[in-house]
């Protein structure tokens, strides 16, 4: 039996070289494309082992899981990612520790999270999460709600605008989606020419979301391994 840290290293190396043969076939700079490794269920010391294998940017769904898992690493150079759905009363939490947030879809949530930001004295950069297929139960606002939606977070103190997340649908072409998220990407960049991050893509569908033109891959199970269903 290979140790954690080798099967971690291995899958890395794997998901490195997807990303890398992704950007070559799309003719965009290797360095282009950031790796997020979403870390949710598994414990902080795969935190800690996959810092010392280099990564740098790390993702959490869960305010419960990530506010401990956050601070039992506090003593290494991470950068944390809230990629889940944000009930308004977690914010002020998450506020404390993430660095982005790729979930705002709603101005009561901005404003929650400003505060939150504020108080801890911190900077939020904030992506809006979009709805590619209308479902917006899964989170994420409509896209017409996107320019107004960039406003408030631009007038609110304690926050920074990034720019776009989504999360593919359900049904139907991934790519078709990210496109769409793309040319949104474009228009947003209109009004807001530095709200230029693009978070798209997880393990079964980076490649698509790499050709679309993704700056962030959100990558738990083809680094971390199959999560166990969540109770
Ligand atoms: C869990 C999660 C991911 C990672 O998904 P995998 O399919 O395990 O790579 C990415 N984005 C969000 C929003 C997630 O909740």
């Amino acid at each position: 039996m290979t140790d954690r840290r080798d099967e971690l290293a291995a899958n890395l190396k794997d998901v490195r070289a997807r990303i890398d043969a992704a950007c070559d076939a799309a003719g965009r700079a290797r360095d282009a494309v950031t790796l997020i490794v979403v870390t949710k269920t598994y414990p902080a010391s795969d935190v800690r082992l996959l810092a010392g294998l280099g990564v740098r940017e790390v993702g959490e769904n869960r305010d419960q899981e990530a506010a401990p898992k956050a601070a039992a690493t506090a003593d290494l150079d991470l950068t944390w990612h809230y990629v889940g759905q944000l009930q308004t009363n977690k914010a002020r939490s998450v506020a404390g520790y993430a660095d982005v947030v790729h979930s705002v879809d709603r101005s009561r949530l901005v404003d929650a999270l400003s505060s939150g930001a504020v108080r801890h004295g911190r900077d939020l950069t904030c992506l809006l999460q979009v709805s590619l297929d209308g479902d917006t139960a899964r989170g994420g606002a409509l896209p017409a709600d996107v320019p107004a939606l960039a406003d408030a977070v631009v007038a609110a103190p304690g926050l920074r605008l990034g720019g776009l997340m989504a999360v593919a649908p359900l049904h139907g072409e991934p790519a078709r989606a990210f496109e769409a998220l793309a040319e949104m990407s474009t228009r947003l960049r209109e009004a807001h020419p530095t709200a230029t991050m693009v978070s798209a893509g997880m393990s079964n569908d980076l490649e698509q979301a790499v050709e679309a033109g993704a700056t962030h891959v959100r990558i738990g199970t083809a680094v971390l391994g199959v999560r166990r269903s969540l109770r």
